[in-house]
């Protein structure tokens, strides 16, 4: 546990109350700083008072105090305005950071990986991490994924934080540099927090800030964005810089093509893996994850075959392209996990004859890149407050049932889906959407698709004795 943070008796302000603002405040509480905790929302305050976390007002305490600002991620510090309390905080200069920030701080002799982009991010991190530890590696892996930063274990010299970045908090890093940054890839996310593109793009650069003689960047090359920091990165960046495909040869990079990943870092491409082997990895955008790994890995001096070894045994994550269950030769299959159109794009392109369950709190954009994926969806269920959106864009296109909530999505999907008879049919939930108009978060709406697949199996069962539904393996 971080208990060592450079605040010893000097009040730190920590604004939003989740749970990477509760590890702060508890971790500035440890190191003997001046806790004062606020969050706009009572239970989140109720909460926090009932851990023993000291709340301050931030709208209403005196600014010249406080030596820091700590903000969690879902706090807008710019856009689409810089809530009043980061006001307060910049009229007195003081400093506003995240907590990834201070772990970098707290930690300098710990190795530090970040992985950030678009869409990949977590099962990257995961991936990673799962590589270095097979390689005997002592590690901690979380930030924007599972364990706030500031939760971690403390590390010492040679270990490896292994870290998930959301934009948010590269906008709010200053000091922290990673001996291995990875960028997979950028396409338009979040757009409101970052003014538009250009902010968005400019906080996925700050990966590799200060990077210098020694570190390593890894850089996603398959869409204009990415490869543009590409490109600046080869002409003025001190680091050895690595880029990654899934898209075919990539000079010096490591890339996918046929199914196969390529090691070309050393000169000439060698084929290192058969992706097939990899079952928790499936769809070409999972080739672009997998040679991040390896690039980041490789560089990073572990065995080609312990990294092979390792892809292969991958268990994969929940809610993203997660296989729940086999009912009536139909497979269910959950990537609530993908909230924007590009992340839904990249699942319906990797199955053959898809039941799409999509909608949930549109974003900007609606379905985008997903209109052109269609070619393998057969139907699609449509729920949440996007469904209208969604059904004017596919009209015309392909047949759509406004099925409204997740539970009756499920039943409608799976009638249609045994009725036509297709063999290696998929009900895929990928809703190219936010899920906050009907869950809590992503997790509970992949939850609750759970819960409707496995009563499901369950009535099925039920229904019928000797019909057994088989497990996804
Ligand atoms: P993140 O943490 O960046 O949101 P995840 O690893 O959790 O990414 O994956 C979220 C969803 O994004 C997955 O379910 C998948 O549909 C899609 N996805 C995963 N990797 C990629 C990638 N490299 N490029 C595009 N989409 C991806």
């Amino acid at each position: 546990m971080i208990e060592f943070l450079p605040y010893d008796g000097v009040p730190v302000a920590v604004l939003g109350l989740g749970r990477s603002g509760t590890a702060a405040a508890r971790a500035l509480g440890r190191s003997g700083a001046s806790v004062w905790a606020w969050d706009d929302e009572e239970n989140a305050r109720s909460r926090a008072d009932r851990a023993g976390i000291p709340l301050v007002d931030l709208a209403r305490c005196d600014w010249r105090l406080p030596r820091a600002l700590l903000l969690s991620p879902g706090v807008p510090h710019d856009h689409p305005h810089p809530h009043p309390v980061v006001e307060l905080a910049r009229a007195e200069s003081c400093e506003i950071i995240c907590d990834v920030e201070l772990l970098g701080r707290a930690r300098p002799e710990a190795s530090f990986v970040g992985i950030t982009g678009t869409n990949g991010k977590s099962t990257t991190t995961a991936l990673i991490a799962h590589i270095l530890s097979a390689a005997g590696h002592v590690l901690a892996v979380g930030g924007n994924l599972g364990t706030p930063a500031l939760e971690l274990a403390a590390l010492e010299r040679g270990a490896f934080y292994v870290l998930e970045l959301s934009s948010f908090q590269l906008e709010l890093i200053s000091t922290i540099v990673f001996d291995v940054a990875v960028l997979l890839n950028v396409s338009a996310d979040h757009l409101e927090r970052h003014g538009g593109m250009d902010g968005y793009v400019a906080a996925k650069r700050r990966i590799f800030a200060r990077q210098g003689d020694g570190a390593i960047a890894v850089v996603g090359v398959d869409d204009a964005h990415a490869r543009s920091i590409y490109a600046e990165l080869r002409a003025a960046s001190l680091a050895r810089v690595i880029p990654v495909s899934a898209d075919g040869k990539t000079e010096n990079g490591v890339f996918a093509a046929d199914g196969l990943l390529f090691d070309a870092t050393e000169g000439e491409a060698r084929a290192v893996l058969d992706l097939a082997r990899a079952p928790a990895l499936p769809g070409r955008h999972n080739w672009q994850n997998a040679a991040a790994a390896w690039a980041a890995a490789r560089a990073l001096g572990v065995e080609a075959d312990v990294i092979a070894g390792a892809i292969e045994s991958f268990p994969g994550l929940p809610h993203r392209q997660e296989r729940l269950a086999v009912i009536d030769g139909v497979t269910f299959v959950n990537d609530s996990k993908a909230t924007n159109a590009d992340a839904a794009a990249k699942a319906l392109a990797s199955y053959e004859i898809i039941y799409w369950i999509a909608g949930g709190q549109p974003k900007e954009g609606g379905l985008g890149p997903a209109l052109t994926c269609l070619a393998t969806v057969r139907h699609a269920f449509l729920i949440g407050e996007a469904a209208d959106e969604f059904a004017e864009a596919l009209s015309g296109r392909i047949g759509v049932t406004p099925s409204g909530d997740l539970e009756t999505a499920v039943a409608d999907a799976h009638r249609m889906a045994v009725a036509e008879g297709a063999a290696g049919a998929v009900v895929l939930l990928s809703p190219a959407c936010a899920s906050y108009d009907q869950f809590a978060d992503f997790e509970d709406r992949g939850e609750a698709f759970r819960r409707a697949v496995s009563a499901l199996e369950k009535g099925n069962d039920a229904q019928s004795p000797t019909k057994r539904a088989e497990r996804a393996s």
